[in-house]
């Protein structure tokens, strides 16, 4: 079975957007220090990775990442391949990439480099959606966007109009994937957010299941 994980790993040494938490995986219990198990408390924030934003992140009356459903994380998706693209992805950009027949979308961008070479430092220069481009994948229908870097908003935003515009049409965000080994095409998407109640996002474990497989 042909199975693509697109979950970055998790750990103290990965990029983490400006002023998030970082991660630290510490023992809290020890075989090592004499205690009977191993138990690792999990320091980081909901949007460290691979994760899924929910309409809390942005609005203070927004549903938690428990009420996403799983009839949108899981099911029929399409990998874009926008290597090429100079800049963000704009509505031309969009434009470009046939939606017809699904209603979730990955876009592979030159960021998924970053992850295929474990950088390790926050780079503000990775590629985002912009409004007029987030707004086109609202009339197409899109239930789910997935992008290869930490926000599908440009770096420095202040309104965060792509987050508002996505978040407010009940379009679901994927941030943070790899997709860097994965070709353009149909897939089965499996994204799994933990279930934390009412939680403005969570670490998940993004998976392409290649069809008819
Ligand atoms: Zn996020």
């Amino acid at each position: 079975m042909a199975i693509h994980d697109l979950t970055v790993p998790v750990h103290p040494g990965m990029p983490v957007w400006p002023k998030d938490p970082g991660v630290s995986l510490p023992l809290a219990r020890s075989l090592a220090r004499g205690d009977d198990t191993n138990v690792t408390r999990i320091e980081m924030g909901a949007h460290t990775g691979t994760h899924i934003d929910a309409p809390f992140h942005f609005k203070p009356d927004g549903t938690g990442i428990d009420q996403v459903p799983l009839e949108t994380l899981i099911g029929l998706c399409r990998v874009f391949d926008l290597t090429d693209i100079p800049g963000h992805i704009d509505r031309a950009a969009v434009e470009r990439c046939d939606l017809r027949g699904v209603t979730r979308a990955l876009f592979k961008t030159r960021n998924s480099q970053r992850w295929a070479r474990a950088e390790t430092a926050f780079d503000p220069q990775f590629i985002a959606i912009v409004a007029d481009g987030a707004q086109l994948l609202v009339e197409r229908g899109m239930k789910l966007v997935g992008v290869d870097y930490l926000s599908v908003e440009p770096f420095g935003s202040k309104q965060h109009p792509v987050h508002h515009i996505l978040l407010g049409a009940n379009v679901t965000v994927i941030e943070g994937l790899n997709l860097s080994a994965v070709a353009p095409g149909d897939y089965e998407l499996i994204a799994m957010p933990l279930r934390l109640r009412g939680a403005d996002g969570s670490p998940a474990r993004v998976v392409l299941r290649k069809l008819g497989t």
